[in-house]
C-alpha cells in the first residue's frame, strides 16, 4: 500500500496494538504522528521508525482531556497542514464485578476509552470536513458487542464507541469522510498478558481458532480500512476474534 503524504495520528501507539498501527503505516511511508500519555515509551517506538527511515512525530497527550486533544491537532495542523488519518486506539481495563467495582473506575475507563475517541475526533473533524477527505478508525472490542462478566465498564464504554462510529460515519459521509469500527478478540499485548495462565487456557478454548490475535493482525486491518480501496466501507464494525463471535 502506498500511503505516502498521508498525515496519520494514532493515540496508544507506545506499545501493543497501537504500536504495530504506527509502525505499519510507516513502513508504507506515512507520516505518523505518535500520541501517548508517557513520553519515554513513545521516544522508543519514534526511534524505531526513524530507523526505518520513516517520518515520524511524538506528543504525549492524555486522551480523556478535552484541551490537551486539541491543542495537539491545532499544533499537527500548523505543522503539517492537515491530518488525513485518525486511529482512536488509546485504551485501558479496571476490570471488577458490578458488585465491587468502584466509581472511579467506572469514570476513567469511561473516560480514556468514550471521551478519548469524542475528544480525538472532534479536535480533527472541522479539518477533515474542509479537506473533504478523512478516515477515522476507532478500536472497540468483541466485549462491547457480546459483553464480559467484570467488565461492565469496559464493555459500555466499546459499545458506546460503536454507537459513536456509526453516528459519525452518518454525519460526514457525504463529506468524502469514513468512521469505522474495530472490535478485536484478544491480542497478546500488555492488556491481556496480566492474566493469569488459567484464564488464559479458558478464553483460547472458547476462540475456534485456538490462539490470541497479534496486535499486527489487527494493524493490517486498520491500514485497509485507511486505505483507498476501502473508500466506499463506512460505519461498520469489523471483528477481528479468531472466530470468537460470528
Ligand atoms: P496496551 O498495550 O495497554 O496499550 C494501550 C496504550 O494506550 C498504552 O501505551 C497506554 O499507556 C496508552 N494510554 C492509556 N491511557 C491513555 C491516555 N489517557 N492517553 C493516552 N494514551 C493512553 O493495550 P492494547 O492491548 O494495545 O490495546 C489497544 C486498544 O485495543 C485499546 O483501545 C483496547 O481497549 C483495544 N483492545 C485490546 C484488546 C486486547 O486483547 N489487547 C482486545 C480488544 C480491544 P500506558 O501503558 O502508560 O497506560
Amino acid at each position: 500500500m502506498i500511503l505516502t503524504g498521508r498525515v496519520s495520528i494514532v493515540t496508544g501507539a507506545s506499545q501493543g496494538i497501537g504500536e504495530a498501527i504506527a509502525l505499519s503505516l510507516a513502513e508504507d511511508k506515512a507520516t505518523v504522528i505518535l500520541v501517548d500519555i508517557q513520553k519515554n515509551k513513545l521516544d522508543e517506538v519514534a526511534e524505531k521508525i526513524r530507523a526505518r527511515k520513516g517520518s515520524v512525530f511524538g506528543y504525549s497527550a492524555d486522551v480523556s482531556q478535552f484541551d490537551q486533544a486539541s491543542e495537539l491537532v491545532e499544533r499537527v495542523l500548523k505543522d503539517h497542514q492537515k491530518i488525513d488519518y485518525l486511529v482512536n486506539n488509546a485504551g485501558i481495563t479496571r476490570d471488577g464485578l458490578l458488585l465491587r467495582l468502584k466509581e472511579e473506575d467506572w469514570d476513567s475507563v469511561i473516560a480514556v476509552n468514550l471521551k478519548g475517541v469524542f475528544n480525538f475526533s472532534k479536535a480533527v473533524i472541522r479539518s477533515m470536513i474542509s479537506n473533504r477527505f478523512g478516515r477515522i478508525v476507532n478500536i472497540a472490542s468483541v466485549v462491547g458487542l457480546m459483553g464480559n462478566a467484570g467488565q461492565t465498564n469496559y464493555s459500555a464504554s466499546k459499545a458506546g464507541v460503536i454507537g459513536f462510529t456509526k453516528s459519525l460515519a452518518r454525519e460526514v459521509a457525504a463529506r468524502g469522510i469514513t468512521v469505522n469500527a474495530i472490535a478485536p478478540g484478544y491480542i497478546a499485548t500488555s492488556m491481556t498478558e496480566d492474566l493469569s495462565e488459567a484464564v488464559k487456557n479458558a478464553f483460547v478454548e472458547f476462540i475456534p481458532m485456538k490462539r490470541f490475535g497479534t496486535p499486527d493482525e489487527v494493524a493490517q486491518v486498520v491500514k485497509f480500512f485507511l486505505s483507498e480501496e476501502a473508500s466506499y466501507i463506512t460505519g461498520q464494525v469489523l471483528g477481528i476474534n479468531g472466530g470468537m463471535l460470528m
